[in-house]
């Protein structure tokens, strides 16, 4: 916890600051803050994604995009991939409206062709089923 007094990080069963002595049972945690705290919870977000860097990085399916590419339909996976591959550049841009635009785009293609993957699978098995006379 933060001492309120100074600002110095104490250890969370400190009872005393160890910076400047203030009794630390005075810091506010966030559960008990003020129900009327003009903070919502999505002020509280906005903050964080404003102070964190992590946060800021659009999650670019390019995973998903290259396992729909391998596993399920060639062509609708490189779509995807070539989606997800914009994602990043445009983070680094400061896009972050276009990165998530492409990063859905990627994301869409790829259970696109996921679906169409597997669509074509049950069809190939039961052709074989068909086939092999079962
Ligand atoms: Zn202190």
């Amino acid at each position: 916890m933060f001492c309120t007094s100074c600002g110095e990080k104490n250890s969370a069963g400190a009872s005393y600051c160890a910076m400047c002595g203030t009794e630390l049972s005075h810091a506010i945690p966030v559960a008990q803050s003020d129900p009327r705290d003009p903070l919502d919870f999505e002020d509280l977000d906005r903050l964080e994604r404003r102070t964190s860097g992590a946060s800021r990085r659009v999650e670019n399916n390019l995973a998903k995009a290259l396992l729909a590419t391998f596993f399920c339909c060639l062509p609708l996976g490189v779509v995807a991939v070539v989606f997800a591959a914009q994602v990043d550049g445009r983070t680094r841009a400061g896009d972050y409206n276009g990165a998530r635009r492409l990063a859905a785009q990627a994301d869409t293609w790829a259970n696109f062709s996921i679906g169409l993957g597997l669509v074509g699978g049950m069809i190939y098995f039961l052709a074989m089923m068909v086939a092999s006379g079962i």
